[in-house]
């Protein structure tokens, strides 16, 4: 069925104000979550924080229940977290590395995973492996599947760690592949989810990951400050975080403490409470018009808007890979952030992506910056029509 595009944006404020086309960078939230944090936040003004709190369990308890819903889990295997990028590093330094285990990552790994890599490296001697790019820009299953076996010195692979949708183009990575191949071999599998969480459909148990990390501001359209960690039952009863509090464990004697059983121990206590109702809301909201139509709508709309852009003299399209979604790359004879100053003058909303995000692709391509175009369900053929006009002067 068709995505009801009249009412999406009628129950989205800001597309009154503004084209958004930075739903990469932060989406603009429904009504519903808008609604669900702000009567919190007065909810706990009037009767106080802790007290509020306890009157919401049920909606805080619900967060867990819609992202188990989203991703097909069990509420056991979800901690909530203040970003995506906490969620992830809980889960990547709780691994022990030590000298010449090998990490393996893929072309378009984002900064904020491949610098731990880096560090952790440093620290233990442990080795990082990048899978090459097959003919589609994707990274190469073949590839990976000749990598996984040990190396000629005898190493082995400890952790497959890649990110499904880079943060700088339409890529979709074949995380599937790559989690049948882990599975195969008994290798971890930790998957960056970031952008894919809300614009399309993801199910752990399909892509066969052990490790997801993900944030609420993108595609999920949450309040911003918050995202979530999955981790498999059977991997997270043998992790220990890297940092624990009287959250994540109890302190059961002088000497001793105990981890929680559940995913909960990657947690901390304090958090924003009417941020994390705003989560399952807006959870709640994507599974409420289907992961299916917004995918399809996404996909479509991108498309077009690629069709556009690349018809305009000197204008090229960045996006790689056989499947391609909702973010769109590209470079112009003009300087990127020009483009995005002119563009925000019009009430258009894009991004800048630059070299430092996704380091090892932008340099395999010759590239420092793209204009990064990343559009939603709610938007328009009329918004991107604007857009291109814009981009071609004729506005
Ligand atoms: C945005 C992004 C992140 C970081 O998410 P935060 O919620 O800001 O921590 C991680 N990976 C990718 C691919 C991203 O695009």
């Amino acid at each position: 069925m068709k995505l009801d595009v009249e009412r999406a944006r009628a129950e989205t404020p800001g597309t009154d104000h503004v084209i958004h086309l930075n739903n990469a960078g932060a989406a603009l939230p429904p009504r519903p979550v808008l609604d669900a944090v702000i009567s919190h936040l007065e909810l706990e003004a009037r009767i106080g924080g802790y007290e509020a709190a306890a009157q919401a369990s049920a909606k805080i308890e619900r967060t867990y229940d819609a992202i188990a819903s989203l991703i097909n889990c069990g509420r056991d295997e979800v901690a909530i977290v203040e970003n995506a990028t906490v969620g992830w590093d809980m889960a990547f330094y709780s691994l022990p590395f030590g000298p010449g285990d090998r990490i393996v990552t893929a072309m378009s790994e984002y900064s904020s995973n491949f610098i731990p890599y880096l560090q952790v490296a440093k620290r233990t001697g442990a080795v990082i492996e990048v899978v090459p790019n097959d003919a589609h820009g994707q990274l190469d299953v073949a590839a990976l599947a000749n990598m996984v076996r040990p190396d000629p010195a005898g190493r082995t692979v400890k952790l497959i760690s890649i990110t499904h949708i880079p943060t700088n183009g339409g890529l979709v990575n074949p995380a599937a592949a790559v989690g049948r191949i882990a599975r195969a071999h008994g290798i971890p599998y930790l998957l960056d989810a970031c952008q894919t969480v809300g614009q399309m459909p993801v199910d752990v148990q399909e892509i066969g990951c052990d490790m997801l990390s993900a944030t609420g501001r993108k595609f999920l359209r949450a309040p911003r400050g918050t995202g979530f960690l999955h981790v498999r039952k059977s991997l997270l009863e043998r992790l220990e975080p890297p940092m624990l509090d009287n959250h994540a464990a109890t302190w059961v004697s002088a000497d001793r403490y105990e981890l929680r059983p559940d995913a909960r121990r990657f947690e901390n206590w304090e958090s924003n409470v009417a941020a994390q109702i705003g989560l399952g809301v807006a959870v709640d909201y994507a599974l409420g018009w289907g992961l299916d139509a917004i995918w399809e709508r996404v996909a479509e709309l991108a498309e077009s808007l690629r069709r556009r852009i690349a018809a305009l003299p000197g204008h090229t399209i960045r996006d790689l890979g056989e499947v391609r979604c909702g973010i769109v790359t590209f470079t112009a004879p003009r300087p990127a952030a020009e483009i995005k100053r002119d563009l925000a003058a019009r009430g258009i909303n894009v991004s800048v992506t630059a070299a430092p995000s996704t380091r090892l692709d932008m340099d395999a391509r010759g590239l420092t910056e793209m204009v990064r175009a990343s559009v939603h369900y709610y938007n328009t053929e009329e918004e991107i029509g604007r857009l291109v006009e814009a981009l071609a002067g004729r506005d």
